[in-house]
């Protein structure tokens, strides 16, 4: 056994140790693929007001300029799968975000990771990502054999569907690398069909400013008026499309205890949620992601789906 292929191994095993749901690897290296898919996708300003994904066009593309002497791009994925989930019939926030911000839970995971290979392996240097603009995670994990991106433009696997966080280590280590997977999605567009503001454009085009995502959590406006009525009762991102994918009939119920919701955001009804003060705000959302859109922003949302 090569000591490339030693060390790979050594790093996966670890990393389903710590508790991901998988671990592919791929050489750092100019996305070739995927640069004419982002620069139409932002030309066609798909991205609304998230000017973020414009910035660094090179970086994005490219881990070396990223991580200086970069050679592998590490991608992990993270199960989020709840096994309760809210109540039927009352506002809904996405299952990403039931528990403690992920963004904390796997960057703790993702430096032991990198403490077991400094001590396993060697000195090796790079940096972690966790849903961080520079990284098309996606197109990484994809890349990697981790799954395929399904119409919906979400990473799937015919395993364990799609309700899991991307995560990436990025690091100036030669390591084996894993080849990618072949898409599932046939002649489903159960996604492009369920989408409740028809988001999805076109097999694998979502249109990032048409989402219920980007309006209920990154944009910073009031929400348009044209749309009043089509989202579904969704308050914090939105989870249709997976939801009504197929591949998610294999979901497994996440083990990471970090993740469990408070037990009000099971119980709280329409009613409780639009009569929310900031004080419960902050108790069921103590250490969660959604506080991101702060108490004024989840109140901007009921309001506009209560009118
Ligand atoms: S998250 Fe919701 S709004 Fe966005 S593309 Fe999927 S179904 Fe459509
Ligand atoms: S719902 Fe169907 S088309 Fe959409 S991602 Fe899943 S398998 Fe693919």
């Amino acid at each position: 056994m090569s000591a490339h292929q030693k060390n790979t191994e050594l790093i996966k095993t670890e990393a389903k140790r710590l508790g991901f749901l998988s671990c592919g690897i791929s050489k750092a290296e100019f996305l070739e693929e995927e640069a004419p898919r982002l620069e139409k996708w932002l030309r066609n300003n798909m991205n609304g007001e998230m000017q973020y994904m414009e910035n660094n066009f090179d970086k994005r593309l490219d881990p070396t300029k990223l991580v200086e002497g970069s050679k592998s791009v590490i991608s992990l994925l993270l199960n989020y799968y709840p096994e309760e989930k809210q109540l039927d019939g009352t506002y809904k926030i996405s299952k990403y975000a039931y528990g403690q911000d992920y963004h904390y839970v796997i960057k703790t995971k993702l430096k032991q990771l990198q403490e077991f290979i400094s001590e396993e392996i060697g000195e090796v240097n790079g940096r972690a990502f966790v849903d961080s603009a520079p990284v098309l995670d996606k197109a990484w994990a994809a890349k990697s054999g981790l799954g395929w991106i399904g119409k919906h433009s979400n990473l799937l696997t015919q395993q364990v569907g799609s309700f899991y966080f991307i995560a990436e280590l990025i690091i100036d280590l030669e390591l084996e690398y894993d080849s990618r997977v072949t898409d599932h999605c046939g002649t489903c567009t159960a996604c492009l069909d369920a989408c409740p503001t028809k988001a999805i454009v076109a097999p694998y085009v979502v249109d990032g400013s048409k989402c219920i995502s980007y309006f209920t959590i990154e944009l910073k406006n009031e929400l348009p008026a044209e749309f009043h009525g089509k989202f579904d009762d969704w308050m914090f991102g939105c989870d249709v499309c997976q939801d009504v994918c197929p591949w998610n009939r294999f979901s497994k119920p996440h083990q990471e205890p970090l993740f469990d919701p408070k037990p009000e955001l099971l119980s709280m009804t329409k009613k409780d949620w639009e009569e929310i003060t900031e004080e419960v705000f902050r108790k069921v959302f103590q250490k969660s992601a959604v506080k991101r859109t702060k108490f004024s922003g989840l109140t901007r949302n009921i309001d506009f789906l209560k009118k």
